[in-house]
C-alpha cells in the first residue's frame, strides 16, 4: 500500500489537491481541488449521479440549501446527539477525539499518540457538538442562530412532501443529493479523509415499512458493487456491520463500506436503515403531515428510509490511492495513476513528435480540437515524447496520440495519414488512420484495447 505522503505530494505537484489557504500557512482541515482534482472529483460525482439517479426509474435528484431553519436540527436530533467525545491536554493544550486517539498526533516531539509522552495530561472526555454555529441575518442574537448542515440528508427529508407531490412519486422511490456538509471535527486529518468541509453523495430511499430490511440489503449489495465498477480493487474494500451499541440513535441496522486506506481500513460509505425516525420527527416538529397514502392497503403510512451515504472526497481519495502504481521500466521508475477512463481527469493527450514542424503541429492541433468535442483532450509539446508520456502517466491519462513525420509526410516520403495511439496501462502502441481516431477512441474508452491491438497490430517503439 502506498503511503499517504506520496499521494499528498503527487496531488500537489500535479495540480490535484492543494492545502486550503496555503500561502497563509494552510488550515490543516480543508483542502482545495486544483485543475486536475476538480475534473477527477466531478467525474466521481457524475458517475454516481448517472448510476444512482439518471439510470434508475425510481430515483430523482435534489439540490437543497446548506442553511436551513434551525428547528430542523432540533427535530433531527443533531443539536442533542451530534457529538463526539473530546479530551484536552493540560500540558500541550491540544484537543483530541477521545475515541480516535490512535489517529491523532501530539504536538510534542517526537511525534506520538496523545497520552504517550510522560508530560501529557489528558482530561476526562467531554461531549462536543460538531455543528458549525452561525447567524442568519444582521442581528447576532439567539433567535438568529443557525447551523451549517452536517449532512445533506435533512434537506431531503424536509422536501419529501414537495418531491412526492410535484413528481407524483410512488413508493418505493429515492431522492439523491450531492452537496457540501460541514463538521467541526475535533481531529481532522489523513489528507482529505477527514476534513471540516466536505462533500457528500446521499440517497434517501423511501420504502413501505416491512420491506425495509430487504431494500437495505439490496442497497448494500448495489453500493458495494459500485466501487469496483470504476476500478477499486475488490480486495481493498470490505463491508463492516455496526454493532448494536455503535448504531446511531435513528438506525435499525447500518453497514459501512470500508476501504483499505494507507492508514488502515476506514469508512468510505455508510448504508443505514433510518426507519421512519426522520419523517416522524419532522412531522412532529413542523406540524405538517409527512405521510404517504398507500393505494394498495388504502392506508396512510410513514415510509421507512434506507440511506446510502457516501463521501465524494473520501471516494475520490480512494480512487486516487487505488490507482497509484509505481513500476520499473528500463531501469527507470514509472509512476502511473491507473484510473478507469470514466474517472480520469484527462482522457486523451495529443502530442506532436516535432514541435518545429508546422504540418505536424497543425495536424495535431486540429485532431485535438476534434477529439475535444467528445472527450477532455489536451495538447502538449513542452518536452520530449518520452517525458510527455510519463507526465500523462502520472496524471492517469488513458491514451496519448502522437502525430509524427510519417503522418504528414516530407520530402522523402508521402503522408500515411496515420497516428500512433499509446495505451497507459500496457504502454503498447497501435497505428491507426487519422480519420478513424474518434471511432477507435470510442472503443478504447470502453476498455477494448485488446481488440484494437489485435486488429491493428502492436507497434514497437523506442519511447514507451
Ligand atoms: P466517521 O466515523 O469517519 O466520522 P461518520 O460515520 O460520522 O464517519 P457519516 O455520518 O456516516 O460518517 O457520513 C457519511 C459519509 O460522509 C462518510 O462515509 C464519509 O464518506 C463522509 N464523511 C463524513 N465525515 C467526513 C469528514 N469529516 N470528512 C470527509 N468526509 C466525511
Amino acid at each position: 500500500m502506498v503511503d499517504m505522503e506520496k499521494i499528498v505530494s503527487l496531488c500537489k505537484r500535479r495540480g490535484f489537491i492543494f492545502q486550503s489557504s496555503e500561502i497563509y500557512g494552510g488550515t490543516g482541515s480543508c483542502w482545495d481541488y486544483g485543475p486536475l482534482g476538480v475534473e477527477l472529483k466531478n467525474n466521481v460525482k457524475r458517475a454516481w449521479w448517472r448510476d444512482c439517479v439518471q439510470l434508475r426509474a425510481d430515483m430523482v435528484g435534489l439540490d437543497s440549501s446548506i442553511l436551513m431553519h434551525s428547528r430542523v436540527w432540533q427535530a433531527s436530533g443533531h443539536l442533542d446527539h451530534f457529538t463526539d467525545p473530546m479530551v484536552d491536554c493540560k500540558f500541550c493544550k491540544g484537543r483530541f477525539r477521545a475515541d480516535k486517539l490512535e489517529d491523532a498526533r501530539c504536538p510534542q516531539k517526537p511525534s506520538k499518540q496523545p497520552g504517550q509522552h510522560e508530560t501529557c495530561q489528558l482530561t476526562e472526555a467531554r461531549m462536543f457538538n460538531l455543528m458549525f454555529k452561525t447567524f442568519m441575518g444582521p442581528v447576532e442574537d439567539d433567535a438568529a442562530v443557525t447551523y451549517l448542515r452536517p449532512e445533506t440528508a435533512q434537506g431531503i427529508f424536509v422536501n419529501f412532501e414537495n418531491v412526492l407531490q410535484s413528481m407524483r412519486m410512488k413508493l418505493p422511490f429515492g431522492i439523491a443529493q450531492i452537496g457540501k456538509s460541514f463538521r467541526n471535527e475535533i481531529t481532522p486529518g489523513n489528507f482529505t479523509f477527514r476534513t471540516r468541509e466536505f462533500e457528500q453523495m446521499e440517497i434517501e430511499f423511501f420504502v413501505i415499512p416491512g420491506t425495509d430490511e430487504d431494500w437495505h440489503q439490496r442497497w448494500i449489495d448495489e453500493r458495494f458493487a459500485w466501487y469496483p465498477k470504476y476500478g477499486l480493487r475488490k480486495e481493498n474494500i470490505r463491508l463492516r456491520e455496526h454493532d448494536k451499541d455503535e448504531l446511531a440513535h435513528y438506525a435499525k441496522r447500518t453497514a459501512d463500506i470500508e476501504y483499505l486506506f494507507p492508514m488502515g481500513w476506514s469508512e468510505l460509505e455508510g448504508i443505514a436503515n433510518r426507519t421512519d425516525f426522520d419523517l416522524k420527527q419532522h412531522a412532529q416538529f413542523s406540524g405538517k403531515s409527512l405521510e404517504y397514502f398507500d393505494e394498495e392497503s388504502k392506508q396512510k403510512i410513514v415510509p421507512y428510509v434506507i440511506e446510502p451515504s457516501a463521501g465524494a472526497d473520501r471516494g475520490t481519495l480512494a480512487f486516487l490511492v487505488d490507482a497509484y502504481t509505481e513500476e520499473e521500466v528500463r531501469g527507470e521508475k514509472r509512476v502511473v495513476l491507473n484510473f478507469h477512463p470514466e474517472l480520469a481527469p484527462l482522457k486523451i493527450a495529443v502530442l506532436p513528435l516535432l514541435k518545429k514542424n508546422d504540418r505536424i503541429v497543425e495536424t495535431a492541433k486540429k485532431l485535438m480540437l476534434d477529439l475535444r468535442k467528445r472527450w477532455h483532450t489536451v495538447y502538449d509539446d513542452t518536452a520530449s515524447i518520452g517525458r510527455l508520456y510519463r507526465r500523462q502517466d502520472e496524471v492517469g491519462t488513458p491514451f496519448c496520440v502522437t502525430v509524427d513525420v510519417q503522418t504528414v509526410g516530407d520530402d522523402k516520403g508521402a503522408a500515411d495519414n496515420k497516428v500512433t495511439i499509446r495505451d497507459r496501462v500496457t504502454m503498447q502502441q497501435v497505428r491507426v488512420e487519422l480519420d478513424s481516431v474518434a471511432a477507435v477512441m470510442e472503443k478504447l474508452m470502453a476498455g477494448q484495447w485488446g481488440e484494437i491491438a489485435a486488429e491493428h497490430g502492436v507497434k514497437k517503439s523506442a519511447s514507451a
